[in-house]
């Protein structure tokens, strides 16, 4: 066999993928004056991620999607914080610097481990559908389904925003910094101005057209008529406002009064395709605590956000299907190994599209999808030496006798992920959302309204047999986002996300097995050239070496697709020391001391 994956990670040759790393971020090197070019942390970081390594600390690490926000972050742990307020200031200027994957907006999950206690939560932060939709909400006339950008763009997909909600209640359940004090980065910024960054700028100008059906939205990401253009400085007194009003009345702040009444006048206003969302939806919003799904993988256990994620079933299903296969003893190189991943994935993908909703809402089986016998049965399945054939949902043990139809959502990728290690020993591990690239691309008080309606079916039966991620009323859309804590003996030993629509369960799955079974660094981890299948065409990232892989998984009877793949993978190890990692394939960094 060819050796295809070589020495692991290193997509392009070493020099290359500097070269490519350093192309990414030198615009915010040279131009974020005095925020980046001063801190030799943040260059040091960058260089990190160029050359290729892990950043390492021996305290605290933040890794997120771009420096401003780590650093941020930083300025919270340095001066004592927990990883809950650090994540508060994070998320607040992600949602200024990086408006198109999240922001107050969306929603979120989050992971937590607590360092005092030994526990494990996951906390559900994910937007609801308003009370007064329908069945037929992304459907026309004739009952078929709306063409999903004619769904996005407007009012119509815009659920109740969680994130606020969860940024106040991981304050309260795990901070140590006053909720003011960690504000006060976002409203600098907000109000002195950021250099737009290369990506912002790139996807402004990708989405011009649709971002320009929206007055609010046009004035500010197309001034004049023009695109952003990378490195201009950009201001937004509006969320330094809104940021001042959550600052000082918390959640309410938001939820009531003025900030709400502009959502709710936005959403029912939304030229050509105004929504339901009503001021009852932002007053009743809660966020939910949900058991942790965890799957036991090579003496480890992967833990993640369960239900109305389909994050931590379906990564916990691929693992716990390639438990029984010596994927460490084969090699990165092996066409064999990612035979294995990649059917293991379609038939994780099988059970998620047929049984994987809300369980507020539908019956799901959750402790059967990854019950170990019912993972065994099923990597039964992949003993072969080709690819399946037939892909269909397993039976895995359920409370109740149901019967479902496949899933239909679409999910286009955006979305951004966090991982911080604090000095307490607390880890957090959360991914925040505003669904599809400028969510809605309604925008109010300086911030972006998710589309995360969108990631329900847009069909609520087939044949009529009901679809579990049917749309109705309070209920949560499934999701990909998978937040993930890898626990040893009961420590925790990696944060891992990323953002990447359903492909983020391959992102995080392929990630871990780069870790646990190929010993690569975490750094090595999130860059590892990706091979991802879901649904039966395996995708293979253009310009890696991963694309020589497509005529031996054609040899094997796969569909083969070579295209990018823009994962945006954060992850943390804790060990003796703690390293960070952050994706080449994104702006962010990984900072820590
Ligand atoms: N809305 C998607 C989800 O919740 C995430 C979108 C993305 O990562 O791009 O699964």
């Amino acid at each position: 066999m060819k050796n295809l994956l070589l020495t692991c990670c290193v997509v392009l040759s070493g020099a290359a993928q500097a070269q490519q790393a350093t192309d990414r971020v030198a615009p915010e090197t040279a131009t974020n004056g005095q925020l980046i070019a001063e801190s030799a942390e943040i260059l040091a970081a960058l260089k990190s991620k160029a050359d290729g390594q892990p950043v390492v600390a021996e305290n605290w690490m933040i890794a997120a999607a771009n420096p401003l926000a780590v650093e941020a972050g930083a300025a919270i742990l340095r001066t004592g914080g927990s990883a809950a307020d650090a994540m508060v200031a994070v998320q607040s200027v992600l949602g200024l610097v990086e408006p198109q994957s999240s922001g107050l907006g969306g929603g979120a999950f989050l992971v937590w481990y607590d360092a005092a206690s030994g526990e494990l939560t996951t906390l559900d932060g994910r937007e609801t559908a308003p009370l007064a939709v329908t069945p037929t909400l992304f459907q026309n006339d004739d009952g078929e389904p709306l063409k999903f950008f004619d769904a996005v763009v407007g009012g119509r997909s815009v659920g109740t925003p969680g994130t606020p909600a969860l940024m106040a209640e991981a304050h309260r359940r795990w901070g140590r910094s006053p909720w003011p004090s960690l504000f006060g980065s976002a409203i600098a910024l907000a109000e002195d101005g950021f250099a737009v960054s290369p990506r912002l700028a790139a996807l402004v100008e990708f989405d011009a057209e649709r971002l320009a059906r929206f007055p609010v939205t046009a004035n500010y990401l197309l001034p004049d008529g023009m695109p952003l253009q990378a490195g201009k400085v950009l201001k937004n007194p509006a969320y330094a406002d809104t940021l001042r009003i959550f600052a000082d009345k918390g959640e309410d702040g938001f939820y009531t009064g003025p900030v709400a009444a502009d959502i709710i006048r936005t959403v029912a206003t939304a030229a050509g395709n105004p929504g339901v969302l009503s001021q009852l939806d932002l007053a009743i919003y809660q966020i939910r605590e949900r058991a942790p799904v965890c799957v036991t993988y090579r003496a480890h256990e992967v833990c993640g956000m369960g239900p109305p994620s389909s994050g931590a079933l379906t990564v916990g299903q691929i693992l716990g299907m390639l438990e029984a296969y010596d994927l460490a003893a084969m090699g990165p190189s092996n066409v064999d190994a990612w035979r294995l991943i990649g059917d293991a994935s379609r038939l994780a993908f099988a059970d998620r599209g047929r049984y994987m909703a809300d369980s507020d809402f539908v019956p799901m089986p959750t402790k059967g999808l990854v019950n170990p016998a019912y993972l065994a049965e099923r990597a039964a399945l992949l003993a072969g030496e080709m690819a399946l054939t037939d892909i269909a949902p397993g039976n895995p043990e359920f409370d109740h006798a149901l019967n479902w139809a496949d899933d239909e959502a679409i999910e286009l990728p955006s979305t951004s992920h966090i991982s911080i290690v604090d000095a307490y020993g607390n880890v957090l591990s959360m991914t925040t959302t505003v669904e599809n690239a400028f969510g809605s691309r309604l925008m109010t008080r300086g911030f972006l309204l998710n589309n995360e309606l969108t990631d329900f079916s847009f069909r609520s039966h087939s044949d009529g047999v009901p679809i579990a991620n049917r749309i109705e009323p309070g209920k949560r859309p499934r999701s990909s986002m998978s937040p993930t804590i890898v626990m040893k003996d009961g420590a925790p030993v990696l944060a891992i996300g990323s953002p990447g629509g359903s492909r983020i369960i391959g992102y995080v799955a392929t990630s871990i097995i780069a870790w646990l079974d190929w010993g690569m660094d975490v750094q090595q981890a999130v860059s590892i050239p990706h091979a991802i299948n879901r649904f039966g065409t395996y995708d293979l990232e253009e310009e890696t070496i991963a694309a020589e892989l497509q005529e031996p998984l054609e040899a094997l009877g796969y569909k083969v697709k070579v295209r990018g793949l823009n994962s945006g993978l954060h992850a943390i190890a804790i060990g003796p020391d703690i390293k960070g990692g952050a994706d080449p394939r994104r702006e962010g960094i990984a900072l820590g001391e």
